[in-house]
């Protein structure tokens, strides 16, 4: 299958098996392609059919026969809304500096994932990631290199996540976070150590840090399952920061995983 889908429809209403109607409908309540503008293309040009069409979701609604300039108008009229509404979308939903996830789409995306974990019970993770001595780093480098660090862990954090339905977000100034949909403790345990070794492997000087020669993170996973349970997903987060919390008093570099069984 094609991994890009594509931007605009042309549907025709009258088909065999199924009726044009009926593809927008299932197109509409689809999780990913509900967001695809649909143009209806029919020899039917009733006023209910035009409404029927609108009250689908279609943006627009052609009838047969049709002028070939003024269907390409309108192709380009409604390509270049969409190409506008994708760029809005991506700015809204990315972090300026580094170009990975914000914590918006975090935000949006965990409380989905948890709709999700409520209906079939799959596990849930979360690491909270914090850059160690940040602020020494950005004292003695300067702002332009404090910048440029977060660029690069955040190109590493993102590149380490294989899965799709990972998400590596921007959660605040030097603090990063892993959303882990179907992932269990041992799961996230195992994602968290490739995250810690993808930022150490970059190598990044840092003569002021008591704790190593490099930049590095400390990181704390929460884990969401039938052993340890979160009331919701604001819990669970809570949980994560604990854990970190846990991994900076403990010496920061370091993994620290919130015990199991410890239900909020
Ligand atoms: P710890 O090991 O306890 O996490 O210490 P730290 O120094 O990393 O933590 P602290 O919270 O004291 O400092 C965070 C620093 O991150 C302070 C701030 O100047 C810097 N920072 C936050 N956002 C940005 C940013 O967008 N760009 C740059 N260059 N620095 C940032
Ligand atoms: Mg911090
Ligand atoms: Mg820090």
């Amino acid at each position: 299958a094609s991994t890009s889908p594509p931007d605009l429809i042309l549907l025709d209403i009258m088909m065999p098996e199924m009726d044009g109607y009926e593809v927008c409908r299932r197109l509409k309540a689809n999780e990913h392609p509900h967001d695809i503008p649909i143009i209806f293309v029919t020899a039917r040009d009733s006023t209910e059919d035009e409404e029927m069409g609108f009250s689908q979701g279609a943006v627009d609604y052609i009838s047969k026969p049709f002028r070939p300039t003024i269907v390409r108008a309108r192709i380009k009229t409604h390509m270049s809304l969409k190409i506008k509404t994708d760029l809005l979308e991506n700015l809204s939903t990315r972090d300026g500096l580094t170009d990975i996830p914000n914590r918006r789409l975090y935000e949006d995306s965990l409380a989905k994932e948890w709709a999700r974990v409520a209906r079939n019970n799959m596990p849930l993770s979360l690491v909270m990631m914090d850059i160690d001595h940040f602020k020494p780093y950005n004292d003695n480098y300067g702002h332009g290199a404090g910048d440029e660090c977060l660029q690069r862990v955040a190109t590493a954090l993102h590149a380490a996540l294989a899965r799709t339905s990972d998400v590596v977000a921007r959660f605040g100034g030097e603090e990063f976070v892993a959303l882990l949909p179907e992932t269990d403790a041992a799961g996230a345990y195992h994602v968290a150590q490739t995250l810690q070794a993808a930022v150490h492997d970059l190598a990044l000087t840092h003569e002021y840090a008591p704790t190593a020669a490099v930049v590095t993170l400390s990181l704390g996973v929460a884990t969401h399952n039938p052993q340890a349970p979160h009331q919701n997903a604001e819990a669970l987060q809570e949980t994560a920061d604990q854990a970190l919390y846990r991994a900076k008093a403990n010496g920061r570099n370091q993994i620290q995983v919130a015990p199991a069984g410890t239900p909020r």
